[in-house]
């Protein structure tokens, strides 16, 4: 699982908050068998140490940063340039801040255009409770999936006639399908019992009718995971209930988009849940799942664990397991031993300190 050739991966730092944090993840070290432990935690931490670090930790990431442009890419009809998605598509794998959307200028949606140009088709977050941080909950444990590139966020919006707004929704068996397969393959290779479709097919009969008939037909191929479907709105009432009634949640986009951000809730809030989104040809892209976070950017005051988070299921991803185990275990008994915490966690430290805990952790 190691290697001296340094890995290629994308890194998209984004706005607001997003390069505050993504230099907390360029500076937890990996690591190193041979000489002991290697931190940096310098904010001046360069782009060139990290790489040494990495390079002397045996597991290198050579990261490729791509930033936000300020014009529009007529390529990529967005602030995207083409180049940075051609970044993913070789490198097959990156790590990604948030990005702002500005609200009615026109022109995509950053997320949507790495979503769609990427054929991004499934987003996975993981939702655990983490050990010494309180919150309503202590039995959290489930990962929801979320279909990624349909459904109402196909961007097929119009004005009928004045004070008269139509949006398509587009349900596909290719890409229902596609995510049944994912969320099921996943359940199984990742020790899970069972998997809940969420729907609201008893009104959206169609759209959401195809999207369980495709659950169901892969449903089938696995008979060793129980399989339940489960309308929205009770699976709400549900997972504030008892959110250890569940296990693999996999729905259609916009209930994914509402549903992960409710489990995020669960355990501790934006500031704590990765994400990972995985797209055809084994490109695998994770980000938090968080916002820019407008109101505290600039302030070191963010918290970089969603982050971190996601750069751990990147590690796994590329089978980086005993590093990825190494990084989590830091953050996790960082937070649990509750001397420095960010602000959303009811601590005082800034992002450095929080970050500079955890590398002396590793
Ligand atoms: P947000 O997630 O940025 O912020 C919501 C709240 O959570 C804020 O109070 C913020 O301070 C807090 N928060 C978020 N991340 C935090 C962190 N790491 N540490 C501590 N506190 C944190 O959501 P928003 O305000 O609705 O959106 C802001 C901008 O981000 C918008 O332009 C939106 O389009 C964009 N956005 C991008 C993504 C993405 O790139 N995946 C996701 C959501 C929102």
């Amino acid at each position: 699982s190691s290697s001296t050739t340094p890995i290629k991966a994308t890194l998209f730092p984004g706005d607001g908050i997003g390069p505050e944090i993504a230099e907390s993840v360029k500076q937890v070290p990996f690591p190193n068998p041979h000489h002991g432990f290697v931190a940096k935690v310098d904010k001046v931490c360069s782009f060139m140490v990290v790489i040494q670090v990495f390079t002397a930790a045996d597991v290198a990431i050579d990261w490729d940063e791509h930033y936000v442009s300020t014009e529009v890419d007529p390529r990529t009809n967005s602030f995207l340039t083409w180049e940075s998605l051609q970044s993913v598509l070789d490198n097959k794998v990156g790590l990604k801040g948030p990005m702002a959307t500005p609200i009615g200028k026109g022109h995509r949606s950053l997320n949507l255009t790495l979503r769609k140009e990427l054929n991004l088709y499934a987003n996975v977050r993981p939702c655990y409770s983490l050990p010494g941080y309180k919150t309503r909950y202590d039995d959290v444990d489930l990962i929801t999936i979320r279909e990624n590139t349909e459904g109402e966020y196909s961007g097929l919006e119009h004005q009928v006639v004045k004070g008269v707004v139509e949006s398509i929704k587009i349900i596909t068996r290719k890409a229902s399908m596609r995510v049944a397969e994912y969320a099921f393959l996943y359940a199984k290779t990742h020790g899970r019992k069972k998997v809940s479709a969420i729907h609201k097919a008893n009104i959206m009969q169609k759209t959401d009718g195809l999207f369980l008939q495709c659950c169901d037909e892969v449903a089938e191929k696995y008979p060793e995971i129980e399989y339940e479907k489960v309308v929205i709105d009770n699976c709400c009432m549900m997972l504030v209930k008892n959110p250890a009634l569940f296990d693999v949640l996999v729905m259609p986009n916009l209930y994914g988009d509402i549903i992960s951000d409710l489990c995020a809730g669960l355990v501790g809030g934006l500031g704590l849940t990765p994400s990972c989104n995985i797209g055809e040809d084994g490109i695998a892209l994770a980000e938090a799942v968080h916002g820019s976070a407008p109101d505290i950017a600039g302030k070191n005051l963010a918290n970089p664990t969603a982050l971190l988070l996601s750069g751990v299921m990147m590690l796994r991803h590329l089978k980086l397991n005993k590093q990825a185990e190494q990084i989590h275990s830091a953050i996790i008994n960082t937070i649990a031993e509750g001397k420095y915490r960010t602000a959303d966690l009811g601590g005082t430290s800034t992002t450095t300190e929080f970050t500079k805990a955890i590398c002396d952790h590793l």
